[in-house]
């Protein structure tokens, strides 16, 4: 079969590779579509022993299989079922096993991905191809962080949000919000066009990047910039929340100046979602189909992807599609 293969410095090929093999308790999945993934670029630059990819949508092609034919999307985490977090639904938070597909296990960048059934989310067939990806980093990812904050600041229409980074996740956590009734959002990006989508899309106000001095009751942290980061407990309101999304493999310090020691704040990280909030997510997607799609700008077949992944890496598209 065809894959991608990251070998370091931005050098990206699509290889032949043997079929996989599914193991006990996995299945073999044709892939349809992947989506592409800015938190990918650090094995781009850095090269990876595995298929990256970790977006996936495809069908279950296993004749003779109780799943065969079943339309399903590849949750990331591997997970033991049996920790302490695992039974407490929080599969994202597996205490003993730490497998991510398409990082440490072979992903989506390819026509064919094995399996592990736990990580098998179906999706019922009004969520069409291009959208089934969506209900992943978009949708879930922004989605549960978002849920873990109202349980600190339930959603007055008066709350002031600002959303920093209109990557999808950032974007996928503005649609969350309104959903969910706050309607006070800013969005911050440097990119004219992001801030020209986050406002189509309902965003009450966008800034571009810069010192700010108003104050908010909820930042949501979606780029991974330390700036970005430094900046949302600046200027977090006393009993708001900073909910941090984004991600950074680079050491962060917080300096603790007078503006961050001198108030009650809550800091919120979260990661991916727990499987249990895939229906929730169904259901999000469902009722604002239309803008979810907006983030969907490219879809390309498998044979481009080297120079896609170029483009996506310097910031030309906003969610492209890989089809298998
Ligand atoms: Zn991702
Ligand atoms: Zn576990």
């Amino acid at each position: 079969m065809r894959a991608l293969q990251f070998s370091g410095e931005g050098h990206a090929a699509v290889v032949e590779r043997a079929m996989p093999v599914p193991a006990a308790g996995e299945v073999l999945l044709q892939i349809r579509r992947t989506a592409l993934c800015g938190s990918d670029i650090k094995l781009w630059r850095k090269g990876a022993a595995q298929v990256p990819g970790h977006e996936i949508f495809g069908v279950v092609q296993q004749p003779g299989h109780a799943l065969h034919g079943q339309r399903s999307v590849v949750y990331i985490p591997v997970h033991c079922g049996r920790c302490s977090a695992c039974l407490a639904g929080f599969t994202q938070c597996c205490e003993t096993e730490s497998t991510l597909m398409g990082w440490n296990r072979d992903g989506g960048y390819a026509e064919f991905v094995a399996v592990p059934q736990q990580c098998l989310l179906p999706v019922p067939d009004d969520i069409d191809d291009d959208l089934a990806p969506l209900l992943l980093d978009t949708t879930g990812t922004a989605a549960h962080g978002l849920r873990l904050v109202h349980r600190l600041l339930p959603p007055p229409a008066t709350a002031r949000v600002l959303v920093t980074g209109a990557g999808p996740v950032g974007l996928g956590g503005l649609l969350a919000l309104l959903d969910a009734g706050f309607t006070n959002v800013t969005v911050a990006d440097p990119r004219p066009a992001r801030q020209q989508l986050a406002r189509e899309l309902g965003a009450q106000g966008v800034l571009p990047v810069g010192d700010l001095t108003q104050r908010f009751d909820l930042v949501v942290e979606c780029s991974g910039q330390h700036a970005a980061r430094d900046q949302a407990l600046h200027i977090v309101a006393p009993h708001g929340v900073v909910l941090w999304v984004g991600e950074s493999d680079e050491p962060w310090l917080v300096h603790e100046t007078k503006a961050v020691r001198r108030k009650d704040f809550f800091l919120v990280r979260s990661f991916y979602f727990p499987k249990s909030e895939h229906a929730e997510n169904i259901e999000l997607i469902r009722r604002h189909r239309d803008a979810y799609r907006r983030l969907v700008d490219h879809r390309f077949d498998l044979a481009e992807l080297p120079a896609e992944f170029e483009r996506f890496v310097r910031g030309e598209r906003l969610k492209p599609l890989m089809m298998a």
